[in-house]
C-alpha cells in the first residue's frame, strides 16, 4: 500500500521507522533482530536507506595500488523484499541519482514493480566521498527532480527505450525529501523552498524531512510550505541523540542545530545512561508535541538505537 494511502486512512498519529542495510557480510537475521521489537507499534511503512559505493585504493602485490569500487552495503531492493514478505509491512526504498545511470535506475524501478513495491523515496544523494561537490553519472539524474521525473515517466508507461510503445504503467508512490533548517547547499531558505515546491510540482506526493531537535524550526517550515503553496503531507524525521559525539558530528553530517537545553543537559551528563535518559525524554517530548501538533506520520531513524526509539513509542501509543 502506498504511504499517501496509509495518511490518507489514518485515524491516529502514524509510526514508522528507517533502518540501514546491513554491512555486506552480514546476514538479513541483523535487519530481523533490530527490528523485530519495534513490529509491536505495527509500523505503517519501513523505509531503507541507500549507501553509495566508495572508491577506495587497494594494495596489490606488486606494491602499486588499484582504484576499486567498493559497496559496503548492499542496495535496497532485496531487503526491501524481504521486509515486505517478513513482516507483511510496506517498505519504502531509498532510491538515490548519485553514481547511477538512468537506465541503472529504470531496471531497479522495474524489479521494485515486479515485486509489490509501490512507494520509493526520491533523493539526490550526497557527493561520493572523494568529490568535493555532487557530481551526477555521466548519463544519470543530476537532481532529485529529474530522478522524481524519471519515476513519473514510467508511472505514465514511458521508458528510456523509446522502441516500448504502450509500456506497462508502474504505480509508484513518491517521496521527496525536504530540510527544515535548510539544505546546507542552498543559499537561502527561500530557494530551497523553491526547488521543494518544483519537485511537489513535478509529482512528488509527501515531503520527509531531514531530522530536527527543534520542534519550533520544524513548525515553521511547514507553515513556510503552506505559504508557498505545498500541500502535501510533510512527514517529520526523529532521531534520538544518544551519545555526546552526536553532539558534533549531526550538525557536522546533517547540517542540523542541536538547541543549547539539549546540549548543556548532555554535556553536562555523568554516564552513557544519562545521556540516553535525556536523549530518550527529549525525543518523547518531541513526539508529543508533533502528535499534538497533527503531524500525519512520527517517523524514526532507528539506526543504533532502537532501544530507545522502543522506549519512545511505547510511551506515546
Ligand atoms: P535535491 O532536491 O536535488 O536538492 C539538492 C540541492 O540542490 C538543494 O540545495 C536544492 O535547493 C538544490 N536544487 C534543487 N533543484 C535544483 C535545480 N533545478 N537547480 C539548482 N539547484 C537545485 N542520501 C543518501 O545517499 N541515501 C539515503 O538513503 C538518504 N536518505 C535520506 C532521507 C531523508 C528523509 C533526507 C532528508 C535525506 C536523505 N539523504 C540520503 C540525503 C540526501 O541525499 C542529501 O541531503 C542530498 O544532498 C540532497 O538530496 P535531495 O533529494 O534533497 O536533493
Amino acid at each position: 500500500m502506498k504511504v499517501l494511502d496509509h495518511i490518507k486512512e489514518a485515524k491516529d498519529t502514524l509510526i514508522s521507522f528507517e533502518i540501514l542495510p546491513p554491512l555486506k557480510g552480514k546476514g538479513i537475521n541483523a535487519i530481523y533482530e533490530h527490528l523485530d521489537p519495534l513490529m509491536e507499534f505495527k509500523p505503517s511503512f519501513i523505509n531503507v536507506t541507500y549507501h553509495r559505493s566508495e572508491t577506495m585504493f587497494k594494495k596489490k602485490v606488486d606494491g602499486t595500488f588499484e582504484k576499486v569500487e567498493v559497496r559496503k552495503r548492499p542496495g535496497t531492493v532485496g531487503i526491501c523484499a524481504a521486509i515486505v514478505n517478513h513482516y507483511q509491512v510496506d517498505a519504502v526504498p531509498h532510491l538515490i541519482c548519485g553514481g547511477f545511470s538512468k537506465r541503472e535506475t529504470e531496471d531497479a524501478l522495474i524489479d521494485l514493480n515486479f515485486l509489490g513495491i509501490d512507494n520509493v523515496l526520491i533523493l539526490r544523494g550526497d557527493a561520493a566521498k572523494n568529490e568535493a561537490s555532487f557530481e551526477p553519472h555521466p548519463d544519470g539524474n543530476r537532481y532529485g527532480i529529474d530522478l522524481l521525473r524519471q519515476v513519473g515517466n514510467l508511472n505514465n508507461g514511458i521508458y528510456l527505450e523509446e522502441d516500448i510503445k504502450n509500456g506497462g504503467m508502474t504505480n509508484f508512490c513518491m517521496g521527496v525529501a525536504g530540510y527544515p533548517e535548510k539544505h546546507f547547499e542552498a543559499p537561502n531558505l527561500q530557494t530551497d523552498m523553491d526547488f521543494l515546491k518544483a519537485k511537489v510540482d513535478a509529482g512528488a506526493e509527501y515531503i520527509m524531512t531531514q531530522m530536527f531537535f527543534d520542534n519550533k524550526k520544524f513548525i515553521e517550515f511547514v507553515q513556510k510550505c503552506r505559504d508557498n503553496g505545498i500541500d502535501v503531507p510533510i512527514i517529520p524525521g526523529l532521531k534520538p541523540l544518544s551519545n555526546k559525539k552526536q553532539l558534533n558530528i549531526l550538525p557536522k553530517i546533517f547540517h542540523v542545530d542541536i538547541p543549547a537545553d539539549l546540549s548543556n543537559a548532555i554535556t553536562k551528563a555523568k554516564t552513557d545512561q544519562d545521556v540516553e535518559k535525556i536523549g530518550t525524554e527529549w525525543l518523547l517530548q518531541q513526539s508529543r508535541e508533533l502528535k499534538e501538533f497533527g503531524v500525519p506520520v512520527l517517523h524514526y531513524y532507528t539506526v543504533g538505537k532502537p532501544k530507545i526509539i522502543y522506549n519512545v513509542v511505547k510511551e506515546l501509543v
